[in-house]
């Protein structure tokens, strides 16, 4: 990786496992930190659509991703009491490239944590990085068990609350709280759930993604007061009373719901950076950079997306300013548009706050619900990494 060799990742969720696999397969020598002592929490899923397992091939895991996931190849609407309003069949994907799989967000780690550690990397748990010191010779770096190093480059994908954000922008870049909140929590899956739904509800809207054959995740989206802390012994009471009013397997749910239910709750926050996403030789990506609503199920295809485009610029030709400056460039764009297009769809299904207003989103989305998705993907199905594989 000429003039690249020794890279800090910070941040060991999707985006920075594959930046450490895909920086480590190109022959960096990578260490990444963790501040958690395990990775990740249990309870929920993510979609991955094509352009993320396009990424998952280029990292040699693909394979493994459709193994441990639920393909699917349509979003279909329906009202609350799920009888449909439309199907989309997504234009994603190829003949070699299903349109999306969707996994537990736990099985994902473990296949990226694999890659990352098969391709060399080191990784250290319980570990943040309490001092960056930037030259133009390396950025010297002092960890929280009192060590040190020095690297060429440093990556933040340490998420929505990124301290390396913190450290190169100050408090100039934040997220911004949409008003709206996620609900999440798995549920057996029916058998007639088959592919990623929303049941459009009077001012919610919930949904389901199938994780594997017999589980799926079950999300539900609300305004919710951003100033207003939920306590997590509240999380099931909050979640069984907000999902009143829906019918189908989410009554079902509902009901079933117990004090052991793994309920997680999530504001819904919009950040994009404006490029470069970098100073001196410190860079963010993934969540640290951009974050999305959750519609199109982007948000850690980004992440992945952002990791591998990274890898293959710092491989590239020029100095360290002019490849991490490609890298924002390459990047911007994508990222706008897929929080422009699902900060409208959040928007446009929660405007249905009154009967009245919800008999006009469900004919609006019987008529232009699948024409709209489909512009979407006909963008995000654009590849937007070589494929080559070590490129
Ligand atoms: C409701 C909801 C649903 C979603 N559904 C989907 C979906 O279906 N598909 C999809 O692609 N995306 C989805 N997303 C978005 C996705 O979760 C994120 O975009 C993705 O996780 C970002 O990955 P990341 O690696 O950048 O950050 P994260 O996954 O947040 O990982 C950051 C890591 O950095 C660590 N860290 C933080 N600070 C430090 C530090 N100082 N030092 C060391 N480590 C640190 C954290 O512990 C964490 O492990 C959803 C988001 C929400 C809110």
């Amino acid at each position: 990786m000429n003039d690249v060799r020794r890279v800090l990742v910070i941040g060991g969720g999707v985006g920075g496992l594959a930046a450490a696999t895909a920086l480590a397969q190109r022959g960096a020598d990578v260490l990444l930190i963790e501040k958690q002592a395990t990775f990740d929490l249990p309870g929920v899923g993510l979609g991955q659509p094509a352009n993320a397992l396009r990424v998952y091939r280029n990292l040699d895991v693909l394979d493994e991703v459709l193994d441990g996931g639920f393909i699917y190849n349509t979003m279909d609407y329906f009202d609350k009491d799920r009888n449909l309003v439309v199907q989309h069949k997504f234009l994603l994907g190829d003949d070699s490239t299903p349109a999306v799989c969707a996994l537990t967000r736990v099985r994902l780690h473990q296949i990226l944590r694999d890659a990352a550690v098969s391709a060399g990397a080191e990784i250290r748990l319980n570990t943040t990085a309490t001092e960056m010191n930037d030259s133009p010779d390396g950025v010297h770096v002092v960890f929280s068990d009192g060590g040190s190093d020095t690297f060429d480059v440093v990556v933040g994908f340490d998420g929505i609350r990124s301290s390396t954000r913190s450290h190169i922008f100050g408090e100039a870049f934040v997220p911004r709280p949409t008003g709206y909140g996620a609900w999440r929590v798995q549920h057996p899956r029916p058998d007639y759930v088959k592919s990623m739904e929303f049941l459009q509800g009077i001012g919610s809207k919930t949904g389901a993604m199938p994780l594997d054959d017999d589980l799926l995740y079950l999300f539900h989206i609300r305004p919710e007061d951003p100033d207003v802390w939920i306590e997590h012994d509240t999380l099931v009471d909050n979640l069984r009373q907000r999902l009143e009013g829906y019918g189908s397997y989410v009554a079902e749910a509902r009901d079933g719901l117990t004090a052991q239910s793994n309920v997680v709750f999530s504001p819904l926050e919009v950040l994009l950076i404006p490029g470069p996403w970098h100073s001196g030789r410190i860079v963010l990506g993934g969540d640290a950079a951009h974050v999305v609503p959750p519609h199109l199920t982007q948000g850690a295809g980004l992440a992945v997306e952002d990791a591998v485009v990274l890898a293959q610029e710092l491989r590239g030709e020029g100095t360290v300013e002019e490849k991490l400056n490609r890298y924002a460039e390459r990047r911007y764009a994508r990222a706008a548009f897929v929080l422009t297009f699902a900060r409208q769809m959040l928007d446009d299904e929660q405007s249905a706050r009154s009967p009245q207003a919800y008999e006009r989103v469900l004919r609006d989305t019987a008529l232009y619900g699948s024409q709209r998705i489909a512009v979407s993907d006909r963008i995000l199905n654009t590849p937007v990494i070589h494929e080559r594989a070590l490129v």
